[in-house]
């Protein structure tokens, strides 16, 4: 259940309303907006009604609504204002969009460090690059490990972009977590409850990509895993679901953008180089995502993706990219990107 306070409502009156919600059978959520404070209410216990009646009496809350729906702190009830993680200068679910870019995977210094500059110039913030790979066959390049994270937060250094890269399992939790300022969470990993439970105990932002055949919401409920043990800060990221064509390696669903901004407060990024498989359609899609309200892309870009050790089909050369970032600060309407409940911003 969500409790709305009263705007004029002081710490003191909040601590108060905290202290009647029994510990042992809620989780609170606290959302300190810029009107008012709510708190989220999370548990099992059998005695809601009571409870909510309870609340409702201090003249210090204004109401106290009943959620139903599946998703809580997902979803606009719990927080009436966009969320917006911030990284220093970078913004993801600000005005503009935001564009990570990089190769798939980081497979050298000079692959790695060509790409930076190429995307740092052209305008990207974050650097993407994958030091864990998740390959469907155990014979393809797997990654550099650590060693591709030490790269990573070498270019970081030179270039002051910030770092996105894949965490896949529990063990590599630190230092996967030493070296980023955002971990991926894959698309095949999207449905692993005891990491999406282990990195919603960190205190780091998470992107946690869409399942190859996740509903939307299967994929809101995946970002509730993480956000129920405490780490609020997650940016969705739709990259393509299974479906029968074989033209491209995904369906880059690109209604899921307006759908979840119906429901959610999160920002969400696209990817359509995984989206799509192919690097002639990842500018078009790129150009619908932010048309569609896309709070972000993730792109792969190689220097010679005709050699990358993963995904070179997808990948754009630098200077495809370059145009790409062009086109989109071309596009006067980040339209209608939706700032609150019932606002979208005007542009
Ligand atoms: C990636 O970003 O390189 C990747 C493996 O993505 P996904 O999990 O969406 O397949
Ligand atoms: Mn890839």
């Amino acid at each position: 259940m969500i409790v709305v306070m009263k705007a004029e409502a002081s710490e003191e009156e909040l601590d108060e309303v905290l202290a009647a919600v029994p510990k042992d059978k809620y989780d609170s959520h606290i959302f300190r907006g810029v009107d008012r404070t709510v708190i989220g209410l999370i548990g099992k216990g059998k005695d809601k009604e009571t409870l909510k009646n309870r609340l409702s009496s201090y003249s210090s809350v204004d109401k106290v609504i009943a959620i139903l729906d599946p998703y809580k702190l997902t979803s606009w009830n719990f927080k009436p204002e966009k969320t917006v993680i911030q990284l220093e200068h970078v913004k993801i679910g600000g005005e503009k969009p935001t564009v990570m870019a990089g190769p798939c995977a980081v497979e050298n210094e000079e692959q790695l460090m060509t790409t930076a500059r190429a995307v740092k110039k052209a305008g990207a913030e974050i650097l993407r690059g994958g030091a864990f790979k998740p390959r469907t066959s155990p014979y393809s390049f797997q990654g550099l490990g650590e060693e591709g994270l030490k790269l990573l937060a070498k270019a970081r250094q030179e270039t002051g972009l910030k770092i996105v890269t894949e965490l896949m399992d529990i063990e590599h939790i630190d230092v996967v977590t030493e070296y980023t300022d955002i971990i991926q969470i894959g698309a095949r990993n999207m449905q692993n409850y005891p990491l999406l439970t282990a990195i919603g105990q960190l205190n780091k932002p998470v992107m946690l990509k869409r399942g190859m055949s996740a509903t939307i919401r299967e994929w809101l409920l995946a970002a509730e895993y993480i956000m129920t043990e405490g780490n609020h800060q997650v940016i969705l990221c739709e990259r393509g679901i299974r479906t029968f064509g074989e033209e491209t390696r995904n369906t880059l669903d690109l209604s899921s953008i307006p759908m979840i901004k119906e429901i959610s407060h999160l920002p969400v990024v696209v990817d359509p180089s995984h989206g799509t498989g192919r690097w002639e359609l990842v500018r078009p899609m790129a150009r619908a995502a932010v048309a569609c309200g896309a709070d972000g892309l993730i792109v792969e870009v190689h220097p010679k993706p005709e050699e990358a050790l993963s995904d070179g089909p997808q990948s754009l050369k630098p200077d495809k990219f370059a145009l790409l970032m062009e086109e989109i600060s071309g596009m006067k309407n980040y339209l209608n990107r939706k700032i609150s409940r019932n606002l979208q911003s005007v542009v």
